[in-house]
């Protein structure tokens, strides 16, 4: 029987039929992280002797760990392949399984929970009505009809981001390179380039993958371009923004504030400094999980390593082209 560990603290939580669908294939372990990230040599210890790999956070899939480890799959549970070396995997022929577009309607929806919870103070008005502030904060916020919303990537959550801003009545810009614009504009929205969208938009939300190119695409440069009043929303991936210029743009009034769902380090440190700004509303990367998306993402996987115990080609793969030439398992 095939050897499977998990490293992710929602695969087959809420939906226990995921976990009884692949013991009667494999063996399974739950590897406990405990909120915490493995080190390289950690992750080679725990994941030694194991076929396949079910990835949430948890550490970082580098070549090192794939060659010493022997794993044979890699299904990572969620869309961002950035703690996964994905061209090492490669070339050593290991599938990269994931899941596009499962969690994308909980993160656009939480999107949305963050940029009202901003813009409706909601998170200062709850800790004063809990007594955990003193004096009353300034309660006043403003509403989302009529203002720009700036997207940065149009992809599956970017998509959902733009209709659901349609639904409150505000103009959408769009800045995605790789999307062609005719599409951007028979979806509603307007393409700008990324200097337009950052002027512009009262609030610029951002759906990019974390990729070399796109690491601190949002930098002191790019906070100095924004308007004073606008809000930076962030459920992509922490190292997109540079969190130090972001912290600055923040205390000096760059811009009035940040909705952020990750972050350059994580787990959050409770002495990160945009924890004790009240122009920042935060959330523990949580913007995935919704009992719907994490049963769609479950499931996509138990499929996919199913077909691969089988011999039949997985549908969700993030290098197909490691299909010519493995014999699978
Ligand atoms: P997707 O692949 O469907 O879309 C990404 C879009 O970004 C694509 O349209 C692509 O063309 C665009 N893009 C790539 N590089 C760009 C660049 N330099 N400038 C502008 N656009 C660029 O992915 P998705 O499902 O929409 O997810 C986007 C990202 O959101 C994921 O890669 C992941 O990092 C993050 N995410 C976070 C959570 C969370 O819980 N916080 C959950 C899911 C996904």
């Amino acid at each position: 029987m095939a050897r499977i560990a998990i490293f992710s603290s929602s695969f087959g939580v809420y939906t226990p039929e995921a976990i009884e669908r692949l013991r009667s294939i494999a063996d399974i372990s739950r590897i406990e992280l405990k909120g915490r990230s493995l080190s390289e040599d950690e992750a080679i210890e725990a994941l030694r002797g194991f076929d396949i790999l079910i990835l949430g956070g948890g550490c970082i899939v580098t070549e090192r760990v794939l060659r010493e480890t022997g794993l044979k799959v890699v299904a990572r549970h969620g869309v961002g392949l950035d703690n996964v070396d994905v061209e090492a995997a490669t070339k050593l022929g290991i599938p990269i399984l994931y899941t596009p577009h499962a969690n994308a309607r909980a993160v656009a929806e939480h999107t949305f929970a963050l940029i009202l919870s901003f813009s409706r103070r909601v998170t200062l008005a709850h800790e004063y009505v809990r007594g955990l502030r003193t004096t009353p904060p300034r309660f006043i916020g403003f509403e989302l009809e009529g203002k720009k919303l700036g997207v940065i990537g149009f992809g599956a959550i970017g998509r959902i981001v733009a209709s659901i801003g349609r639904g409150f009545g505000m103009s959408i810009l769009v800045y995605d390179p790789y999307v062609d614009s005719k599409f951007i504009e028979d979806s509603g929205c307007r393409p700008v380039d990324l200097e337009t969208l950052l002027r512009e938009s009262d609030i610029v939300t951002i759906h990019v993958p974390l990729t070399k190119e796109t690491y601190h695409m949002i930098g002191e440069r790019e906070l100095k371009l924004m308007k004073p009043a606008s809000l930076l929303v962030n459920t992509a991936r922490g190292s997109v923004v540079d969190e130090s210029a972001l912290v600055k743009a923040l205390k000096e009034g760059w811009i009035a504030g940040a909705a952020l769902d990750v972050f350059e380090e994580e787990p959050l440190k409770p002495d990160n400094p945009l924890l004790s700004m009240d122009n920042v509303v935060a959330t523990p990367h949580i913007a995935f999980l919704t009992v719907e998306s994490v049963r769609r993402m479950d499931m996509m996987l138990v499929e996919d390593i199913k077909r691969i115990l089988s011999g039949r080609k997985p549908v969700r793969i993030a290098n197909p082209e490691v299909l010519k030439k493995i014999s699978l398992i």
